[in-house]
């Protein structure tokens, strides 16, 4: 679907509704309280009545939808553009391109953020690569010590041709990474590639992964030798890179996570053709995300 296709497909607010009543509902309408049957009023805004427990409500409620003033055109719009931007979109643009003060498309992104979530995040396993990378505050400082002071660490595990995930670890240390490895690297994993950090052959001793470990000699220059290397997992770094660099100017580590969240999201989608439709199921099905939350 592209640009085009949206704007004639859900040009006005009824059109998008109704994608929503069958995205929320696949096998129509169920009252949210008592999932009871209901009926729709006849009434502008399309709301739904429970004759059973006696409460009304839109397709919207309850969902990141919740108690928006913005017309669903625009948000899906901004769907659209946050799903097609392989390093993501600001604020600043959404606000320019779609029409909106800079403080909506600021909270619009973030909620339509807050739906992209993988939900089932199965474990990873044949041929995985594991790194760490730095991303954020420049430092001002002098030396090698403090280099990485004010800077926020991501971990990157990629399956290759495969899942991605991304983490906002506390440190790069062996037991952090040990950790990331037990929750998503499957225990028959066939190989493990990382570079030769120590930290990396302490944390294949702590999940007895030694056997299944391969590291390539980064520290003496070497990238490539045969099939070791962590160039795919690198890959999805530089795009998160460029994407921080490039398109939010500054993120603050409050919200790395969320920023990582929706670039794994996209990242794992990039060749299926109903990532549009995807995101918008995932948004009439996830929580609201009050303005007082994102900004306490
Ligand atoms: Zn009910």
């Amino acid at each position: 679907m592209n640009l085009v296709d949206i704007n004639t497909l859900f040009s006005t607010e009824d059109k998008c509704r109704e994608l929503l009543v069958r995205l929320r509902f696949p096998e129509g309408p169920r009252c949210l309280r008592c999932k009871m049957p209901v009926v729709e009023l006849e009434t502008e805004k399309q709301l739904f009545y429970c004759k059973d427990c006696d409460y009304q409500f839109s397709v919207t409620s309850g969902t990141v939808f919740n108690d928006s003033h913005l017309p669903l055109v625009k948000w899906f719009l901004t769907t659209h553009l946050l799903c097609e931007a392989k390093k993501g979109m600001s604020a600043l643009q959404i606000k320019r391109t779609v029409g909106m003060s800079y403080k909506t498309a600021w909270y619009l992104c973030h909620r339509i953020r807050h739906a992209m979530v993988q939900t089932d995040k199965p474990m990873l396993d044949g041929k995985v690569e594991m790194d760490v990378t730095y991303v954020g505050g420049w430092n001002r400082g002098k030396g090698q010590i403090c280099k990485f002071d004010n800077k926020e660490v991501v971990i990157g595990i990629r399956k290759r041709n495969g899942d991605l995930r991304f983490f906002h670890a506390q440190d790069a240390k062996g037991g952090t990474l040990a950790k990331y490895i037990r929750e998503n690297i499957s225990e028959d994993v066939e190989v493990i590639f990382t570079d030769d950090h120590s930290a990396n052959e302490a944390a294949m001793r702590k999940t007895n992964r030694t056997d299944s470990h391969k590291k390539i000699n980064h520290s003496s220059g070497v990238y490539v030798m045969g099939d070791v290397h962590t160039n795919t997992v690198e890959s999805a770094f530089s795009l998160l890179k460029r994407g921080i660099m490039g398109t939010w100017h500054r993120i603050s580590a409050k919200h790395l996570p969320a920023y990582l969240e929706e670039m794994e999201f996209r990242f794992n989608r990039r060749n299926r053709k109903d990532l549009f439709l995807d995101t918008l199921r995932h948004m009439v099905t996830a929580d609201p995300l009050t303005f007082q939350r994102l900004t306490a």
